[in-house]
């Protein structure tokens, strides 16, 4: 998710050198090989012969936060994948913060990011593909000038109509400027430790920020499990979140990637989701996408049997197991069908309501039983969805037996 921090390789600079490779970009080595390897020397130095306070690793913690989360909730659900609305002051906040991460303007970020799940690993297209491997994914994608990192914003007409997003992308240099220094100035001067000021809360903060960022390119589409789909490289893990912001769930977001939540859990550790929620509560933020359960439940149950099909293929299955399957995944697809449908019924009631003069004076009651009712049903699939997989999982370890 991470992008190129200050310029894009215009395309006239994509020829290979002779060794084949394109071009080194050497304002992105200087912020990424530079900057680390200033981080390694000068701040354990100056924390022997000065010492950090307290307040200055409080403040770098939480920059690192306010940036990460303007990263995940602002550039990436927000502005990358639309998964809600969000007013203005949000939207600057995100803009800001977002800046002070240091990752490119959210219009590059977005588009860029857009590829990557439009091309997922393919390794022509997708400008961060973890088909090149876990270093290029990282961050080897963005020291040589690849094609795949070239400005295209034609699938971004929405970012480009959003004045904040082109605000922040015309004064980008300047704003990132002063994230990452005039505010750790200005904390250092606060906190009485200017040097130490800058190198915690503004570079240290930067590097860590940078790398835990990156993992979600690199780590979370090669460690993991693939509990919705194993269509593309994309995985869920749980300690990747962690260190995320809640992106490590990896593997539901590149399947349901309108949805706004990443952990989709209520116990699993995402705390650009409760951002997103409580900002929903405070009215900053709207109409926040969600996924239907019964969607969710139909993914991983498709997974199930694509696993127990792939067992039968392998193992030689006695055929009562394998009529069983076969019968399971009957049902399977009659639910799927009766979901259809139902949400078809929605669909037309609420056009009819919109058409239909008659609709209107329907008894409030009724119209209220009638929708319940076909509430209740979705759940009763939903429901029959989740013992139809604790079904087919003993299955599997009766085939596994024999
Ligand atoms: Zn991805
Ligand atoms: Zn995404």
């Amino acid at each position: 998710m991470a992008q190129t921090p200050l310029t894009q390789t215009p395309a006239t600079n994509t020829a290979s050198l002779p060794s084949g490779k394109p071009p080194l970009n050497p304002v992105n080595i200087a912020i990424f090989v530079g900057l680390p390897l200033a981080a390694l020397v000068l701040v354990p130095l100056w924390g022997v012969y000065h010492g950090y306070s307290a307040t200055l690793w409080w403040t770098a913690l939480l920059f690192l936060y306010l940036n990460g989360l303007s990263i995940t909730g602002g550039y990436h659900r927000l502005w990358s994948h639309n998964a809600y609305q969000a007013h203005p002051l949000l939207r600057i906040f995100f803009a800001l913060w977002g800046a002070g991460a240091l990752q490119n303007s959210i219009l590059v970020w977005g588009s860029d990011h857009r590829r990557h799940h439009r091309h997922v690993d393919d390794n022509e297209q997708d400008p961060y593909s973890a088909g090149r491997g876990l270093w290029f994914s990282h961050m080897g994608w963005m020291l040589r000038k690849y094609n795949t990192n070239e400005e295209d914003f034609s699938n971004s007409p929405d970012l480009q109509r959003d004045p904040i997003v082109m605000w922040q992308h015309r004064h980008y240099v300047l704003l990132t400027v002063i994230m990452n220094v005039g505010l750790p100035l200005l904390v250092g001067w606060w906190a009485g430790d200017v040097i130490g000021g800058l190198l915690l809360v503004g570079l240290l903060r930067l590097i860590v920020n940078h790398h835990v960022t990156f993992f979600i390119n690199s780590l979370a589409h090669f460690w993991g499990n693939q509990p919705y789909t194993d269509e593309n490289s994309a995985r869920d893990n749980g300690f990747l979140a962690f260190l995320t912001y809640g992106e490590g769930y990896h593997n539901f977001h590149h399947i349901f990637q309108s949805d706004y939540r990443n952990g989709v859990r209520w116990y699993q550790w995402d705390p650009t989701k409760w951002l997103i929620n409580l900002c929903a509560w405070l009215g900053l933020a709207s109409k926040l996408n969600r996924v239907p359960n019964f969607k969710i439940q139909q993914s991983i149950l498709a997974m199930r049997f694509k696993q127990a099909r792939d067992q039968v293929e392998q193992a030689d299955t006695p055929q009562p197991l394998r009529e069983t399957l076969e019968a399971e995944y009957q049902l399977f697809m009659d639910a799927l069908n009766r979901w259809k449908d139902l949400q078809a019924q929605r669909y037309e009631r609420r056009v009819g309501e919109l058409g239909d003069a008659l609709a209107e004076k329907r008894s409030r009651l009724l119209e209220k039983w009638e929708r319940a009712t076909v509430r209740t049903r979705l759940r009763e699939l939903e429901y029959s969805l989740k013992m139809q997989r604790k079904r087919v999982e003993i299955l599997m370890l009766q085939m596994q037996a024999v």
